[in-house]
């Protein structure tokens, strides 16, 4: 069997409203690629799991630092608001249709303003339009 895609608590929501926009060729590239598995036809059995260190698409991120990012603090912040929300801890094992039924059933549309606050890519309103069609499937 495959090893799990490991994400970090606020990457589950990116990964739904991923849309080819990243931080430099190579992490958009890598982040295509993961996303493209999710959304595959059997994407709903991916295994995640859940880690509170860099993960799969930070790996070739140029803001990673080890293990830790230089918005370290930023993203403890995003991670925090994240694993609250969906009910994540570092450890657990989900696929990603259980993943996407936890967003439907804990994460309303209108609910990115606060949870991702300080995102960069928030303004454009790609994650707000993929969670509304997640809610509309
Ligand atoms: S707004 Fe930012 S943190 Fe929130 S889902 Fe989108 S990319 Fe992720």
């Amino acid at each position: 069997m495959n090893q799990p895609v490991r994400f970090r608590p606020h990457h589950f929501l990116c990964a739904l409203g991923f849309q080819g926009k990243g931080y430099s060729d190579s992490f958009t590239q890598n982040m295509a690629g993961v996303v493209a598995q999710l959304r595959g036809p059997a994407g709903g059995d991916t295994r995640i799991a859940v880690t509170g260190q860099a993960d799969s698409l930070c790996a070739p991120c140029p803001h990673r630092r080890g293990q830790s990012c230089v918005k370290a603090a930023q993203i403890a912040a995003l991670d925090e608001r994240h694993a609250q929300a969906l009910g994540l801890e570092p450890g657990q094992c989900l696929t990603w249709a259980e993943a996407q039924s936890r967003i439907r059933k804990h994460v309303p549309p209108g609910s990115l303003s606060d949870l991702c606050a300080g995102c960069q890519w928030l303004e454009f309103g790609l994650c707000e339009a993929a969670l509304s069609a997640l809610h509309r499937d």
